[in-house]
Formats: structure tokens, C-alpha cells, sequence
């Protein structure tokens, strides 16, 4: 049994990596490696992160994106992939809220449907 092989697998690129023990240790120093292969990959883990729960805009995302080494943007996972290209490319400019998803939510139109309307007056 090979007490090297990859125990992680990188967040953005999925590709497979080694954490050793005294990694979990350090994990002050080094927070990427719990995520991460490296640390370029977790600044984008990151930038994504933030960016999915609100914390920046897609302006601030993108600003943050151009200043990480994305030249092997085309080997990252697929999903990293698309919304990396779409904060980069997709010009924000005139709406910010457009992007954001709209939830269509059938059971409360299904229970206002059930909901009577009553004039007890
Ligand atoms: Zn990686």
C-alpha cells in the first residue's frame, strides 16, 4: 500500500493531490491545502465561493479573477470553468440583479390556490 497516494482531490481542477497529516496540522499556514492542490487554485476557490454566497458582485469577482493565474482555466472542473468564464466575459455593466436566479416556487402558488378568500365582514 502506497502511504503517498492522493487522499485529496483539488476543489477547481479535480485533479487528485497529496495531504499529509502534518498539512492538516498546518492548516493555519497552509488553508489551501484542505481544498486545493495549490494556492493559485484556492484564491479561485475562493473568488467563487464568495461569489456564490453573495459576498462580492460580479464586478468585484471578476476584478479579483484577473489579478489569479488562469492560464490552465481550460483543465479546471466544468463547472468552475463556466462560471469563471461567465463572470469574466459577461458584461455586468447595465444590470446586476438580471443574473441572479429567479426561483419560481409552484407550492406557494399552489397554496394560494387552496387559500379561500373569506369576507367574514
Ligand atoms: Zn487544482
Amino acid at each position: 500500500m502506497s502511504y503517498m497516494s492522493n487522499n485529496a482531490t483539488c476543489a477547481i481542477c479535480n485533479k487528485g493531490y497529496y495531504m499529509c497529516n502534518s498539512c492538516r496540522d498546518f492548516k493555519n499556514l497552509y488553508p489551501w491545502k484542505l481544498h486545493t492542490d495549490t494556492s493559485e487554485h484556492f484564491k479561485i476557490y475562493q473568488i467563487i465561493h464568495g461569489y456564490s454566497i453573495g459576498v462580492y458582485n460580479k464586478a468585484e469577482s471578476k476584478e479579483k479573477l484577473q489579478n489569479v493565474d488562469l492560464s490552465d482555466l481550460e483543465t479546471l472542473r466544468d463547472n468552475i470553468k463556466a462560471i469563471i468564464k461567465d463572470i469574466l466575459y459577461t458584461n455586468e455593466d447595465v444590470q446586476q440583479d438580471i443574473t441572479k436566479p429567479v426561483f419560481v416556487d409552484s407550492s406557494a402558488n399552489q397554496t394560494k390556490k387552496r387559500r379561500k378568500v373569506q369576507k367574514s365582514e
